[in-house]
C-alpha cells in the first residue's frame, strides 16, 4: 500500500499544487494550480503525478485503487461545477491530457468531451440548448477516443464523414446539423465494434480510465522517445495526466478559443501576439484547418485582413484576456505561452508556460524584463541560451524569401550565403579576387583548401560530419557550412553537381543555409545581423558577474579583429602553420620541410621570417596590449607535402633541387599516422631552426610593436604543443630564451615574455607538476588531448561517431563537448599538480570545447583562468562564462 499522494486537485481558487511542483505534476498541471490558487478562471480539475506514470510503465498497467481516487477527484470536480459525470440530465465533460516536466509540444495524446454517451449527449444537448454542437462533441469525442485509446486511426472516421457528405450530396465544406453528426456518431461506432470486435465504451468511468491509461502509455510511444533523445529528456521523468472539467469555444459566435504569447517570440517587442478562432475547439487551431484572426487590431490592420481581430469581436473579453496576461507575466516574470477558451462570453485559461522565442526575442525580453524590475539582471543573464546567440552573429536568410530546396545536410557552421559554384580552393580565390560571392562545393575539405574557404561566402560539402574539417574551420571563420549533404553527386572535374536529377553547373548560383542545413538553387536574400542595444547591454551585465577570461583563437587579422568586435580578451591560440598557406608562401615552407639537411633548411626560413614577422606586427597591433599566445609550428606534416607535379617542380626550382630528388624526400616523410608522427615540438627538437626562426620573428614582432604601439608593452606567450616530457621543453625553452636575449641585446631592450606548453597528451597531463617546473602557463589542446585520451582519431571519428551516439555510448560528441569524466580528468588533475608546482602556472584552454558552454561550466569549476574560442564564438562564451559563475555562486 502506498500512502503518496497520488492526485492533486485544483479549481474554484484553490489547488493542492503549485508552480514549484513540475517535477510532481508536470508543466501544466503545476501551472494549472498555480493559476487556480490565484483566483484566475480556470476549469476545475486534478492531475494525476508523474510517480503514477513511472509506476505505470513499471507494471504496465494502472495501480489499484487508483480508480477510486479518481472517482472521488471527479466529485469534487462536481461540486464546483454543479454537473455530475456520467449525469444524464447535466454531464460534467472532461478533458484528459498529458503533462511533462518539459514541455513535449505535440508528443502525446490528448482526449476531448470524455463523458459523452447516448444518453449524456441529450443532456448536454438540452443544457446547451444546441443539438448540433452536442452531437458535434460527441462525434468528436468517438473520433478522437477512438485515435488515441483503441487504436482506430483517424481516416477511417474521415472516410465515414466523406461517405455521408456524398450521400447527402453536399459539397465538402458544408457544415451540417444535429441529423447529420447523429447518423454519424453511429456510423462511427459501428466502425469501432467493426475494427475491434467490442462496442465503443459507453460507461463514461472506463472512458476514462482507458484514457488514463492511453496518455501515461504515450510515454512510451516512439514519437516521445525520438523527442526525448532530440532534448535530452530524461526517461525517468514520465508525464504526469490532467483531467479537467471541459469548457466550450464551440458554443456559437460569442465563444472561441485561442494561443497567445505576452511578448512577440520573434522579435521581443512587448506587444501581445496571437491567434484565435470563434465558435472552435483548441484543437481546431492546432489542425490549422480553419485560418485564425488575429487578437489585436494594431496585427489585423498591418497584415491587411479584414476579419476582425479579437479586440474588436469580443472587446470585453479581449479586455479580460489582457488583464489576465498582465497577471500572469507579473507573477512568472517571464513572457508566457497562454491557452484559452471563451464559452459563450466567459474566459478560461486552459495553460500558461514561459513562451519559446528566438534568441533575439530572449535578448530583448530579458534586458526589457530586467529593466521594467520584474527579474534582476543575474536572472536575465540565466535567461538567454549562449548557444542561441549564434543566430545572431551571422546573416541570415530573409525569411520572407522563396527558396528552392535542393537537399539537405548537416547544419554545420551556423548563417547563410548565397554566391557561384566553385569547385576548388583555387576557383574560390580567382572568384573572390573579382569580388564576386562564391561558394565552395567540395565532397570534404583539407587544410590545404583554407584560403580557399577563407575566400568563399560558404561550405558545402557531400561527406563528413560535425566536427569534420569543413565544419571545425568553417566555424572558426565563422563561415556557414553545410557538410555531409550526401545526396550531392559533385563532379568537379565536369562542373557539375548533380541531386534527384537536377544538376547545376559551375558558376550556377546556389544557397546554403548553415542554420537548418539546407541547400537552395539560386539566390536566397540574406538580412545582416544586427548587434542590438540589448545585445551589448546583456553582453555587459555578463562581463560584469563573470570570472573567466575569454580569449579567442586567431591568427589573420580579420579573425583578429573580428575577436576583438566580440569582446575577446586576447589570443588564446594562434596556428602559426595557418599562416603558411598563403600562395606565396607555401613553396617556402615546403621548401623548408623538405630540405634535406640545415643549410637548405635555413635557406627557406629566410624566406619565410619577416613573413612571419609581419603577422605578428599585425596581430600584436590588432590586440593592443591584450596577451596573445602563440603556438610554435604543429604541422603533421602530410599537410604540407605537394602533391602535384606542377607543385612539385615549383618547390624544386624554389629550392634549386630536382624533382627526383624532391620526390624522394617527400616519400621519405610519408608517415601512416600523422596525427601521432613527426609533429608539434617533435619537429622542433628535430630541426631547431624553424621554432628559432619564428621565436625571433616573435621576438622582433614584439620589439616593433611595442616601438610603433602608444601604448603597452607587448608581452608574447610563447606555446610549445604536443609536449609529453619536461625535457622536450628544457631543451626548447633554452633555445627561444637564447634567441630572446640577442633579440634584446639587437635592440637595447628586454621585453616580457612567457614561455608555457599545451597539454594534449595523457603523459602530459599526468606529469604536469614536473612539466610546470619548466612551463609558465598550460593551455588544454583539448582537440588533441580527446583524441590521444580516448585514441579516437579525429579525422576517423566520422564513421562511426553516430553508431555511438545512437547506442549511448558517448553522451554527446566528446569532440565538442568535452567528457569530464575522462579527459576532463586530466585537465582538473593536470591543473592541480600544476599549480602545487607553480601556484601562479596561468591555464587556459584552446580546443574546441573553449566556446561550448557546458565544457566552459566544467572549465569554471576546474578554475582555468580563460577559454580561448573562435571568434564567432567570443559572445557565447561570454555569456556562458558568466552563467557558469552564477552557478557556482
Ligand atoms: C587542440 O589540440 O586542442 C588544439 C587546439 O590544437 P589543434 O586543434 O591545432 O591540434
Ligand atoms: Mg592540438
Amino acid at each position: 500500500m502506498t500512502t503518496l499522494k497520488r492526485i492533486y486537485a485544483f479549481g474554484g481558487g484553490k489547488a493542492d499544487g503549485k508552480a514549484a511542483m513540475k517535477n510532481l505534476l508536470g508543466g501544466k498541471g503545476a501551472n494549472l494550480a498555480e493559476m487556480s490558487a490565484l483566483g484566475l478562471p480556470v476549469p476545475p480539475g486534478f492531475t494525476i503525478t508523474t510517480e503514477v506514470c513511472t509506476e505505470y510503465s513499471k507494471v504496465g498497467g494502472l495501480p489499484p485503487g487508483l480508480m477510486a481516487e479518481v472517482e472521488q477527484a471527479l466529485g469534487v470536480v462536481g461540486d464546483l461545477t454543479g454537473k455530475r459525470f456520467g449525469d444524464a440530465a447535466d454531464p460534467l465533460l472532461v478533458s484528459v491530457r498529458s503533462g511533462a516536466r518539459a514541455s513535449m509540444p505535440g508528443m502525446m495524446d490528448t482526449v476531448l468531451n470524455l463523458g459523452l454517451n447516448d444518453a449524456t449527449v441529450q443532456g448536454l444537448a438540452a443544457q446547451a440548448n444546441d443539438a448540433r454542437f452536442a452531437y458535434d462533441s460527441y462525434r468528436r469525442f468517438i473520433q478522437m477516443y477512438s485515435d488515441v485509446v483503441l487504436g482506430i486511426g483517424h481516416h477511417h472516421f474521415e472516410e465515414l464523414l466523406e461517405i455521408h457528405k456524398e450521400e447527402r450530396g453536399v459539397d465538402l465544406d458544408t457544415e451540417l446539423g444535429a441529423e447529420d453528426w447523429q447518423t454519424l456518431v453511429a456510423a462511427y461506432k459501428a466502425k469501432v465494434q467493426e475494427e475491434l470486435g467490442r462496442p465503443f465504451p459507453d460507461d463514461p468511468l472506463s472512458q476514462l480510465e482507458g484514457a488514463i491509461s492511453a496518455v501515461f502509455g504515450s510515454w512510451q510511444n516512439a514519437r516521445a522517445q525520438t523527442y526525448r533523445r532530440l532534448h535530452d529528456i530524461p526517461e525517468s521523468w514520465g508525464t504526469a495526466v490532467n483531467v479537467q472539467a471541459m469548457v466550450f469555444g464551440n458554443m456559437g459566435d460569442t465563444s472561441a478559443t485561442g494561443v497567445a504569447f505576452t511578448r512577440n517570440p520573434s522579435t521581443g517587442e512587448r506587444a501581445i501576439y496571437g491567434e484565435f478562432l470563434i465558435n472552435a475547439q483548441g484543437e481546431d487551431v492546432v489542425a490549422g484547418i480553419r485560418t485564425p484572426q488575429h487578437l489585436t487590431r494594431v496585427d489585423r490592420e498591418a497584415s491587411g485582413e479584414t476579419k476582425p481581430s479579437m479586440e474588436e469581436a469580443l472587446p470585453e473579453v479581449y479586455g479580460e484576456l489582457v488583464r489576465v496576461f498582465d497577471l500572469l507575466e507579473r507573477h512568472y516574470r517571464d513572457m508566457q505561452d497562454i491557452e484559452f477558451t471563451v464559452e459563450r462570453g466567459r474566459l478560461y485559461v486552459l495553460q500558461t508556460r514561459s513562451g519559446k522565442r528566438t534568441a533575439k526575442a530572449a535578448l530583448r525580453i530579458a534586458v526589457e524584463l530586467a529593466t521594467e524590475g520584474l527579474i534582476d539582471q543575474k536572472t536575465a543573464i540565466a535567461r538567454v541560451e549562449p548557444a542561441s546567440l549564434d543566430q545572431l552573429l551571422h546573416p541570415t536568410l530573409d525569411p520572407k524569401a522563396k527558396r528552392d530546396v535542393l537537399t539537405r545536410g548537416l547544419p554545420a557552421s551556423p548563417g547563410a550565403a548565397s554566391g557561384v559554384i566553385a569547385f576548388t580552393a583555387e576557383e574560390a580565390e580567382a572568384i573572390a579576387a573579382e569580388r564576386r560571392d562564391c561558394i565552395l562545393v567540395r565532397a570534404e575539405t583539407s587544410p590545404e583548401d583554407i584560403n580557399g574557404m577563407h575566400a568563399a561566402r560558404g561550405i558545402l560539402t557531400s561527406r563528413g560530419g560535425m566536427t569534420s574539417h569543413a565544419a571545425v574551420v568553417a566555424r572558426g571563420m565563422g563561415r556557414p557550412c553545410v557538410s555531409g549533404a550526401g545526396a550531392l553527386r559533385i563532379d568537379a572535374e565536369a562542373g557539375t553537381v548533380s541531386v534527384d536529377g537536377r544538376t547545376l553547373r559551375r558558376g550556377d548560383i546556389l544557397t546554403i543555409d548553415g542554420s537548418t542545413g539546407e541547400v537552395m538553387a539560386g539566390a536566397v536574400a540574406t538580412v545582416q545581423p544586427e548587434l542590438s542595444g540589448e545585445f551589448a547591454t546583456l553582453m555587459g551585465w555578463a562581463d560584469g558577474v563573470r570570472r573567466l577570461k575569454v580569449r579567442s583563437n586567431a591568427e589573420t587579422p580579420l579573425d583578429a579583429e573580428t575577436a576583438r568586435r566580440f569582446g575577446a580578451e586576447g589570443i588564446g591560440l594562434c596556428r602559426t602553420e595557418h599562416m603558411f598557406f598563403d600562395a606565396d608562401r607555401i613553396i617556402a615552407v615546403r621548401e623548408m620541410i623538405l630540405a634535406s639537411n640545415a643549410s637548405g633548411r635555413k635557406a627557406a626560413l629566410d624566406k619565410l621570417l619577416p613573413m612571419q614577422r609581419k603577422d605578428f606586427v599585425d596581430l600584436f597591433r590588432i590586440m593592443g596590449g591584450l596577451p596573445v599566445t602563440i603556438r610554435l609550428l604543429d604541422p603533421p606534416l602530410h599537410e604540407f607535402l605537394p602533391h602535384s607535379e606542377e607543385e612539385l617542380a615549383q618547390v624544386a626550382s624554389a629550392a634549386g633541387v630536382s624533382v627526383a630528388t624532391l620526390k624522394a624526400r617527400a616519400a621519405e616523410l610519408q608517415e601512416s599516422n600523422p596525427m601521432l608522427g613527426h609533429r608539434g615540438c617533435r619537429l622542433g627538437i628535430s630541426f631547431p631552426e624553424i621554432y628559432e626562426m619564428q621565436a625571433r620573428a616573435i621576438f622582433e614582432a614584439a620589439h616593433d610593436a611595442t616601438e610603433q604601439g602608444s601604448g603597452a608593452a607587448v608581452e608574447p606567450e610563447i606555446m610549445i604543443p604536443l609536449a609529453a616530457t619536461r625535457r622536450e621543453l628544457d631543451i626548447l625553452k633554452a633555445r627561444i630564451d637564447a634567441i630572446g636575449a640577442e633579440v634584446a641585446k639587437a635592440r637595447g631592450r628586454t621585453l616580457k615574455y612567457l614561455v608555457g606548453t599545451m597539454i594534449e597528451l595523457p603523459r602530459a597531463a599526468l606529469r604536469a607538476g614536473e612539466l610546470a617546473e619548466t612551463a609558465e602557463f598550460f593551455s588544454f589542446g583539448t582537440n588533441d588531448l580527446t583524441q590521444t585520451t580516448f585514441g579516437i582519431s579525429r579525422d576517423d571519428a566520422g564513421h562511426f561517431l553516430d553508431d555511438y551516439l545512437r547506442n549511448g555510448i558517448f553522451p554527446k560528441d566528446p569532440f565538442v563537448s568535452i567528457d569530464e569524466d575522462g579527459v576532463g580528468e586530466l585537465v582538473r588533475l593536470a591543473a592541480e599538480r600544476g599549480r602545487k608546482t607553480r601556484p601562479a602556472v596561468k591555464l587556459g584552454i584552446c580546443g574546441e570545447h573553449g566556446g561550448d558552454p557546458a565544457s566552459i561550466a566544467f572549465c569554471e569549476s576546474v578554475g582555468l583562468d580563460y577559454v580561448s574560442c573562435s571568434p564567432y564564438r567570443v559572445p557565447i562564451a561570454r555569456l556562458a562564462a558568466a552563467q557558469a559563475a552564477l552557478a557556482k555562486g
